[in-house]
């Protein structure tokens, strides 16, 4: 017996199911599953996904599959009393792609298969309705004549353009505007008109057999599996080019059949807001993709303020439909996107699918299946991904800037605000971007041709097209902010130009975009960021994330502001205040400047005492700030040739104040100067070399805690040494601070609370963690220099050769990105099992850029590290990764 390739479906019946995407892709395994839940389908059958695969081998069919598409279809003609082919009572059929993963609009269906100088006979007779039957047929021939003789042959000959020319030049003769003001005598001279320009230009003839032009039909959607926009979508959306498409052959249910007959497209919820509400568009009159390419503005299906709601003008279908998507969402448990088409007063169902949505609503609609015992906590967490939380860290307008008054508006298809430069061409807008410009795509509609530059865009604006046209739908799932059907806006491709309310706008000229009103301003505003702490869905996703996490999440903060806004995104505390960035305001480094050239002790102690005086300062506001949680103060790490002032004037000045000649500052400086910095005099050295700076930095922060002591306020200060590499040199550092403290505790008669611990950074370390823990309270890996040492990678420079690395596939990614968790992963393993081996309670955290990956977040969380410690905007971030790692 031969394998089994095809899977039928029927309204109450059908052998797949939603669990059988690999083998059926997305949409066959669903229209399976709608048949199974009674809903009304027409009746069909998928190829699986193997055959896509086999033809791509071999680019020829598995034996037994023309004997099986042939039994299927007679089950297909058996349902619908029809038959393929005949001409009294012909069947026709669509041929629709459909991956494992959907991919809207990237892949090529064809509709009204069967249709030919013979069965249209047929249609007509028994539809008795000349315009729907040559409607019907000169898509068809449309169709075909692009995705089948055209691209499935890679001819690029851009027929479809050509028709679509033939078709408005025929509509302006007639001064008409729409498709559908056309006769049915105009589509019968159109069918004739298409079919000799098709002769003409591709020198081949449209195929009258039905069977040629389903199986013509079928090989263009597998082919269109490696067409170079499904190609270019799945490396965007890092989707494997392995699991091929199923082709999915359905009867046609007719939309285009009159005023009783539509088609539309709606979600369960909204998908640009995540209101629980049913939303959707259609169109009265219209074939299917009418919706979806944006060639005419759809209406509401449900909004009492427009004439042409469906609720209001066909109330029994849309009650149907709602009870339908009921059920839908209630199945799958999560919100649907339908597809449907009404043929005289019958609704049909074409598809469903879990909906795109941008990142606020995804967390809005996982929240109402979580709140309403749908869903578990962890099936919550899975639901929101990483881009989702970086949606809502996208940029607004200021409430001054929304007052202002907008050029035009269109559909909000959001998420957030856009401001950029307006370009017209998908080609260019990402020549532009590439060069660091911030765009504006202008476009009449997207196709799924535009999508590189869509994704070069930082906002997509349309003059046609509704809320599930191809623009907003893209832009949805990439949390790209978006409007669309802006009927104000004329564009003119060629001169790279358009007009608003006949102001002329040209290429780079700037635009913002307001995707959640829609409104559009001719200026270029400053976009402010969000506030979080405001948002009740975010906050709600924190706590969950809260409960389900053991790591606790720090930030990366280096001064009191920063602390202020790390907490507001609820860090934990600091997990690393990099002294050396207070160094550098304008008063403060010719005073730094100073302490490193003084000609003697006593100048440098004075340079000292001055630092030592707004150091102060600054670790009281941070500790203040940050209170009553830790903050881990890293001593002066980076080598001091960083500080010296390079400008002549600057050097004079400083000669001048120490009463000394310009050459003996300019040797000073040139004795600082090393050939490797990066491995030279900095970190804990500096403070063994000055042991001065040593004492100065303990003594600020000591300080400052004991002010915060005097005013009640809790701090926890944990003083860090860096770039230890053994433990003479840890033991060095801490005596000075320990002494600072002993001394400060005397003085004050009082017990100051702090810890000491070492920055682990160093492979050396790691292999004597063991001993660093018997004297260390905590460690804490800094993993940038640690991946840097342990391949001895430069991270300055490892762009000069990371993309040969990654292409040769040498590295997988780049290892200051993602931890290396085999070797730099291994080498923490070891630290870590060292360290607690001799000191259970050494508190263990991480404070390199890892901390905000969420890789590496998981590998953290499995070697149970406390904390881990990122910069303020990732902070969200790693508490997803820190719940999610700990749910699985
Ligand atoms: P996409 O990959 O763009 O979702 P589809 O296969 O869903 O492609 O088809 C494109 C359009 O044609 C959709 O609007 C769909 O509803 C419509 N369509 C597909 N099959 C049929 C059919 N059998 N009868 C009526 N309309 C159909
Ligand atoms: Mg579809
Ligand atoms: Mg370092």
């Amino acid at each position: 017996m031969t394998k089994k390739f095809i899977y039928l479906f029927k309204q109450g019946n059908a052998e797949g199911s939603s669990k059988m995407s690999n083998l059926l892709g997305g949409k066959g395994a669903n229209l399976a599953e709608m048949s199974n839940l009674n809903i009304p389908v027409p009746p069909g059958f998928t190829i699986s996904t193997d055959v896509c695969t086999y033809f791509m081998k071999y680019n020829k069919y598995p034996p037994g599959l023309k004997t099986q598409v042939n039994s299927a279809i007679k089950h297909i003609e058996s349902q619908m009393q029809q038959r393929f082919g005949s001409i009294r009572n012909p069947l026709l059929v669509s041929v629709r792609s459909g991956g494992q993963i959907s991919m809207p609009g990237m892949m090529e269906t064809v509709l009204n298969v069967g249709l030919n100088d013979k069965t249209i006979q047929g249609l007509m007779a028994k539809t008795k309705n000349k315009k729907f039957t040559f409607d019907s047929y000169r898509r068809l021939i449309m169709m075909y004549a692009d995705v089948v003789m055209d691209k499935s042959n890679n001819l690029k000959c851009d027929i479809r353009i050509d028709l679509e020319k033939i078709m408005s030049l025929m509509k302006k003769e007639k001064k008409l505007i729409d498709d559908y003001d056309l006769s049915g005598e105009d589509f019968n001279d159109l069918c004739l008109l298409f079919k000799n320009h098709i002769n003409q230009k591709l020198n081949l003839q449209f195929p009258e057999d039905p069977y040629e032009q389903l199986w013509g039909s079928i090989d263009a959607v597998f082919k269109s599996w490696n067409g170079t926009r499904a190609m270019e979508y799945r490396k965007i959306e890092q989707i494997s080019d392995n699991l091929g498409t199923g082709v999915n052959i359905q009867a046609m249910v007719f939309g285009n059949m009159g005023n009783n007959s539509a088609t539309g497209v709606a979600f369960t919820k909204n998908p640009s807001t995540g209101e629980n509400i049913f939303f959707g568009e259609w169109l009265p009159n219209a074939q299917g993709e009418d919706v979806v390419s944006g060639i005419r503005t759809p209406y509401p299906i449900d909004n009492s303020n427009h004439k042409q709601n469906l609720k209001k003008i066909m109330p029994d279908i849309y009650k149907e439909l709602d009870k339908i998507q009921t059920i839908l969402e209630n199945h799958y448990l999560d919100m649907q996107d339908l597809e449907f088409t009404i043929q005289e007063n019958k609704l049909w169902l074409l598809q469903t699918r879990n909906g795109k949505r941008n990142g606020p609503a995804a967390i809005k609609i996982a929240l109402y299946f979580l709140n309403n015992k749908k869903i578990s906590e962890k099936l919550f967490l899975d639901r929101i991904r990483y881009n989702h939380i970086t949606e809502l860290l996208y940029p607004t307008l200021s409430e001054k800037d929304k007052k202002m008054i907008p050029v035009a508006q269109g559909l909000p298809a959001g998420p957030g605000s856009a401001c950029g430069q307006i370009v017209f061409d998908p080609e260019r807008a990402k020549e532009l971007y590439d060069k660091g410009h911030q765009i504006i795509l202008v476009r009449e509609e997207t196709s799924p041709e535009d999508v590189h530059g869509m994704f070069a865009s930082s906002g997509v604006l349309t003059a046609r097209g509704g809320m599930t046209s191809h623009a907003a739908l893209i832009a949805r799932g990439w949390g790209k902010c978006c409007i669309v059907g802006c009927r104000e806006i004329e564009i003119n491709y060629q001169s790279k130009s358009c007009v608003i309310n006949n102001i002329t706008y040209r290429e780079l000229d700037w635009l913002t975009l307001n995707g959640s009103t829609g409104y559009i301003y001719n200026k270029k505003f400053n976009l402010i960021a969000p506030n979080l702490n405001k948002n009740k869905d975010f906050l709600s996703l924190i706590n969950i994330c809260d409960n389900n996490k053991k790591l606790e999440i720090r930030a990366n903060a280096d001064s009191k502001n920063d602390a202020i806004l790390s907490k507001s995104m609820n860090a934990k505390g600091i997990g690393l205040c990099r002294t050396e960035h207070m160094f550098f305001e304008p008063k403060r480094i010719h005073e730094v400047r100073k302490m490193i050239l003084a000609p003697n002790l006593n100048l440098k102690q004075k340079s000292i005492d001055r630092i030592l005086s707004f150091q102060t300062k600054d670790f009281y506001e941070i500790l203040k700030a940050m209170s009553p949680y830790s903050v881990t103060i890293r001593l002066l790490d980076p080598p001091l040739h960083e500080f010296l002032p390079d400008k002549e004037d600057q050097i004079k000045i400083i000669a001048e104040e120490f009463n000394i000649n310009i050459s003996d500052v300019n040797n000073q400086i040139s004795n600082l100067t090393e050939s490797n910095p990066m491995l030279g005099h900095r970190g804990c050295r500096l403070g063994i070399t000055s042991p001065e700076i040593t004492t100065m930095q303990s003594t600020a922060i000591l300080k400052s805690a004991y002010k915060l002591k005097n005013e009640n306020i809790d701090c926890a200060p944990e003083i860090m040494i860096p770039l230890v590499g053994s433990i003479e040199e840890f033991i060095n550092q801490k005596n000075i601070i320990d002494k600072v403290a002993a001394d400060l505790n005397q003085k004050y008669n009082t017990i100051i609370n702090y810890s000491v611990g070492a920055m682990i950074e160093l492979p050396r370390a790691c292999i004597i963690a063991d001993q660093i823990a018997q004297y260390a309270d905590f460690i804490s890996f800094g993993t940038n220099d640690l991946t840097q040492t342990s391949f001895g990678f430069s991270r300055d420079d490892i762009s000069t050769f990371l993309p040969q690395y990654i292409k040769k596939s040498i590295l997988e990614h780049d290892p200051f990105v993602t931890l290396d968790i085999k070797g730099v992963g291994e080498l923490i393993k070891i630290a870590i099992n060292k360290a607690r081996s001799v000191n259970q309670n050494i508190k263990i955290g991480i404070c390199g850029e890892h901390g905000g990956d969420p890789k590496s977040i998981e590998f953290f969380n499995k070697i149970k590290f406390d904390y881990i410690s990122c910069s303020p905007f990732r902070i969200p971030i790693a508490y997803l990764a820190a719940a999610k790692t700990n749910t699985i």
